[in-house]
């Protein structure tokens, strides 16, 4: 059985004592209930959330990580630097990213080995654009993307991993890929992770969701086979909605 996760994503938002007082919120009324629960500030929060967080089951993440581990890239957060923060998950290949900074797949998968040696979990993020959903190219897109994301891992290494299924057209639009859509993009990811490894992985990485989860949706796309949690972005925003999805991972 795979464990539950919602992972939030709180992108580039919130000032440092809002997030504090986020983590703080979460940290206070996280359910018992075996649901992983990992939260992601802009790294420059990092610090201050992981204080905030210390002592609690809330777990902590980046949203990007380069994959040298120092150097002359400026700008850039390297993994030492986080693992100092007590950071443990790293999303990577973020539709944002690649839309705005350019990561190509390429790159994702040098920042997956990186992570890997370093000993964190990457969240690795895929998923269509419109225009290829409507060309019926949904899966020929994102299995290309996890085969260049996973590209020279071992099964054990992959196992390690968390997949992150994202339709770009469901980010931050409303728009939620139904939960029949969603399995169904699932099911196919795991198929492809079967090939790729074994059964043993396919079946030992969780693939979240993502796209506008929100409560009133979460519980039927949670409820799904091969749906184990949710990658959430406008509803990690506050402490009462995300806690709302902690306790729907559960139930469902
Ligand atoms: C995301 O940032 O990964 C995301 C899914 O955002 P939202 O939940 O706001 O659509």
């Amino acid at each position: 059985m795979r464990t539950p996760i919602v992972a939030g994503n709180w992108k580039m938002n919130l000032a440092v004592d809002e997030a504090v007082s986020l983590a703080r919120g979460i940290a206070e009324g996280a359910p018992e209930n075996g649901v992983k629960l990992i939260v992601s500030p802009v790294s420059v929060h990092l610090s201050a959330v992981s204080e905030a967080l210390a002592a609690s089951p809330v777990l902590l993440g980046a949203q990007n990580m380069h994959w040298a581990t120092s150097g002359a890239y400026t700008g850039e957060v390297a993994g030492p630097m986080l693992r100092e923060l007590a950071v443990r998950y790293v999303i990577l290949g973020h539709s944002e990213r690649r839309q705005h900074f350019g990561e190509s797949d390429e790159g994702v998968n040098r920042k997956v080995h990186s992570a890997l040696a370093q000993d964190f979990h990457p969240i690795i993020c895929l998923g269509e654009t419109l225009d290829e959903r409507e060309a019926g190219n949904t899966e020929t897109k994102v299995e290309c993307q996890l085969r260049a994301a996973m590209s020279g891992l071992s099964a054990e290494q992959a196992q390690q991993t968390i997949v992150a299924y994202e339709p770009i057209w469901a980010i931050g639009t409303g728009k939620t890929a139904s939960p029949q859509q969603a399995q169904e993009v699932h099911a196919f990811l795991r198929d492809v992770l079967r090939d790729r490894f074994d059964d043993n992985t396919a079946n030992e990485i969780p693939i979240l969701y993502g796209g506008s989860v929100k409560p009133r949706n979460f519980d039927a796309l949670i409820a799904q086979k091969d749906i184990d949690g949710g990658l959430v972005g406008g509803a990690s925003l506050k402490a009462e909605s995300f806690l709302e999805l902690a306790r729907i991972g559960r139930s469902a």
